[in-house]
């Protein structure tokens, strides 16, 4: 049986990150340990509609002890397939947004407001959102990450509880209602891969964020 690495490699993905994460997961202190209890938990969940469609629970990936949080919308087909959140092309433009900021994946912990995949990649409802907050509420706890950046306008405005447009939401800091913890909101680089102009903008919404953490010392690395 294949593995998710033979999977990854087999799309010429660079799996070097996935099993250096792995590895700090395997060997986190005990107090991140709930980390793992949850993913055992969503592992037999059936809460919402989507565990009937699921191939793998995508859960989330990264370092437990993580000062950066990513949070995306929902799994696509590659991710269902292996198990891992953002491999395929989106991944590896999120793994360039990460390297101009001066980290890589071993550096972040990346996950999404549903743990299944949505059929045909539409986007998740507000109650499949809602039914899965829970599990990502507890993930937000166990990490307790300095900033939290979110990932698209569905990411955004379910998590934050509101209705504007992406170009209201760039360029500010949030804060997570229930961990106050500061949040920032980042284009999808799945929309950044059908909108290549927007890039210029992408840099524009780095540099922002690089100047937040700098002014206050949020230490991502
Ligand atoms: S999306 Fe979340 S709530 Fe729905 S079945 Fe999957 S883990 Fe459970």
């Amino acid at each position: 049986m294949k593995s998710r690495f033979d999977y990854l490699e087999e799309m010429s993905i660079d799996t070097e990150w996935l099993r250096r994460a792995q590895k700090v997961v395997q060997t986190s202190s005990p107090g991140k340990n709930t980390l793992s209890n949850i993913q055992n938990e969503a592992s037999e969940c059936n809460k919402c509609i989507l565990a009937s469609t699921r191939d793998n629970i995508v859960f989330g990936s990264g370092n437990p002890n993580s000062k950066l949080m990513i949070i995306g919308e929902a799994p696509g087909k590659d991710e269902d397939l292996i198990g891992e959140p953002f491999v395929g092309r989106a991944g590896k433009l999120l793994d360039e947004i990460l390297f101009s900021m001066g980290i890589t994946r071993d550096n972040v912990y990346i996950t999404n407001t549903v743990k299944c995949r949505p059929p045909e990649n539409r986007n998740p409802s507000h109650e499949e959102i809602e039914s899965c907050s829970d599990y990502l509420n507890q993930q937000i706890k166990s990490i307790n990450p300095t900033v939290i950046i979110l990932l698209g306008k569905i990411a955004a405005n379910r998590i934050l509880g509101t209705e504007e447009t992406m170009s209201d939401l760039r360029q500010k800091v949030f804060t997570h209602k229930l961990t106050k913890i500061p949040t920032i909101v980042f284009y999808h680089p799945a929309y950044l891969l059908r909108s290549p102009s927007q890039k210029k903008n992408m840099w524009d919404d780095i540099k922002f964020t690089l100047e937040f953490i700098k002014k206050n010392d949020c230490k991502i690395n």
